[in-house]
């Protein structure tokens, strides 16, 4: 097809999506609802050690699900320790056999794999295994794993590679490390790891290897959790410490050297203060990299097409309708410059993209008030913005903060962990002390957060909080009634353990 021709159609389909991850399936699904030709390309670059999977992108496969299925095997292990305050007895000795935990999840995820294929077809959209890459303005290159090339052409096309995860660029990373990517395959128990980092993806993994029994240590050049809450996150990280992950901060590894090959084999780590001052040398079975992740917006031809990347983050700028600066050519999902980065934004931009480019509809992603989980050990559920942030964007005098912290009743008959539950909300005195941040630490964390985010997308007040009757003995309720603000210095902690 000659480009005149190309621009013009006819066209091979519809609408081609790049990418078949959370977004790529959720806005492929919804378009072929509508009548529409659909076609999607998936295709998973291996590793540097080797590793890959199947269709259903990041979170199905190397994030969110096999994540929580690792964390809900720690908190189990956490479970077996207090079961025995409520009369049960076993054995003493208590392990854990990796290769068990890890073959059980990869089954499951297996299954999604298997699901989101059967969907696709049911759906009527053509699924194919290559990588895709634009030749012209309508017109993709597909290369599957054989290398055979295939081009297709579209009117519409939407892009949805999503991220990988970044590695450091110091000798030894690339050959010795593993990522994300690899950790949730990992045919042997990682041992004593070093985790690089400290994303939410560095600390929930730290979090659950520990939990696992792993000797764990997580190494940060600065802060914790860049982007939410500080006091949260410091609390989330001397959770960490107090159950026994050794936190190294303001350090940098300089060069991984292998000592002993193996499953897992012995590394030597080379690291130097931020400052310069001081080196340390420490030896790991494992080094987990967890220091960021770059868009997948390299080698897919977007200069050919002339879609244009935030040069800094490498990310793709879009308008609120999702659209590039190239009309045809809409982008979703973690790609995207400046919008957050998880899997239900992913899939409801992809399905309101769908919905307004086939269904007339003019709806909206609204990326405001969005609830989100951190799954470290003593779970961080937040919603809408961090204390710091609400003080910089309403001024100090204008914010008021209630805050409390709590015993979940399940712990107090084990004694354990007073004063390490801890609720927050940030009121907005200025209109009505609207709820404009919430913030809580404790089990189950990503379950209150999801009803209370329903809450402020309905732009709840705190009157509306203190009248609303609790429920008895749950977590939540404590945000029923806060009443001593944090600009009150009162004291806050709980009497009693
Ligand atoms: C360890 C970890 C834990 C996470 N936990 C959570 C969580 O608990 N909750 C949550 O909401 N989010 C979580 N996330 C984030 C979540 O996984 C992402 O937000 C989500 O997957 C983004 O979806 P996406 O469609 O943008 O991209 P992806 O799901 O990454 O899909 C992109 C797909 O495109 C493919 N691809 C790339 N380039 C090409 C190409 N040129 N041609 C064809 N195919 C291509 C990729 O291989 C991939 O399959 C986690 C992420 C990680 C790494």
């Amino acid at each position: 097809m000659n480009e005149a021709s190309e621009s013009q159609g006819p066209y091979d389909y519809d609408l081609i999506v790049i990418g078949g991850g959370s977004g790529g399936l959720a806005a492929s699904k919804e378009a072929a609802k509508y009548g529409k030709k659909v076609l999607v390309l998936d295709y998973v670059k291996p590793t540097p050690l080797g590793t890959t999977w199947g269709l259903g992108g990041t979170c199905v496969n190397v994030g969110c699900i096999p994540k929580k299925l690792m964390h809900q095997a720690a908190i189990l292990h956490q479970s077996l320790q207090d079961a025995r305050t409520f009369g049960w007895t076993f054995d003493e000795k208590v392990s854990h056999d990796w290769t068990t935990m890890k073959d059980a999840i990869g089954n499951y995820i297996g299954s999604l794999n298997w699901g989101y294929r059967v969907s696709l077809k049911d759906n009527g959209v053509t699924y194919v295994n290559a990588y895709g890459e634009f030749v012209g303005p309508h017109k993709i290159k597909g290369t599957n794993k054989k290398g055979k090339e295939t081009f297709y052409t579209a009117e519409t096309f939407i892009l949805a590679t999503g991220e990988r995860p970044r590695y450091l660029g110091i000798p030894g990373d690339k050959e010795h490390c593993i990522t994300s990517d690899d950790l949730f395959s990992l045919p042997y128990s990682p041992g004593k790891t070093l985790v690089i980092g400290a994303s939410y993806v560095a600390l929930e993994c730290a979090g659950f290897l520990s939990g696992l029994g792993l000797d764990v240590t997580v190494m940060v050049r600065s802060i914790l959790l860049r982007g939410f809450d500080q006091q949260m996150a410091n609390l989330v990280g001397d959770y960490l410490e107090s159950h026994g992950v050794k936190i190294i901060r303001q350090f940098v590894p300089s060069k991984i050297e292998q000592i002993e090959p193996g499953t897992p084999g012995k590394l030597k780590v080379t690291a130097q203060s931020t400052d310069g001052s001081e080196t340390l040398e420490g030896e790991y079975n494992t080094v987990l990299l967890a220091v960021g992740r770059d868009a997948n917006t390299k080698n897919i031809g977007l200069e050919t097409v002339g879609v244009k990347i935030n040069e800094k983050s490498g990310k793709i700028p879009v308008n609120d309708l999702e659209q590039t600066n190239i009309p045809h050519i809409y982008a979703i999902g973690d790609l995207l410059d400046g919008k957050l980065q998880l899997t239900p934004v992913a899939i409801q931009a992809g399905r309101l993209l769908a919905g307004r480019l086939y269904n007339s509809s003019s709806v909206k992603c609204d990326y405001a008030n969005v609830p989100t989980t951190v799954f470290t050990p003593l779970e961080y559920g937040a919603c809408g913005y961090s204390e710091e942030k609400a003080i910089e964007k309403y001024g100090m005098e204008n914010v008021d903060t209630y805050h409390s912290y709590f015993w979940p009743l399940e712990w107090t008959v084990p004694s354990r962990d007073n004063n390490k539950c801890y609720a927050k909300i940030i009121c907005n005195k200025q209109d009505q002390n609207r709820v404009i941040g919430f913030h809580v630490l404790g089990p189950n964390a990503g379950e209150i957060t999801q009803g209370f985010g329903a809450a402020m997308k309905c732009g709840m007040i705190k009157e509306q909080l203190d009248s609303t009757i609790g429920i008895h003995p749950v977590c939540a309720e404590i945000f029923t009634t806060l009443s001593v603000t944090k600009q009150s210095g009162k004291d806050v902690q709980q009497s009693g353990c």
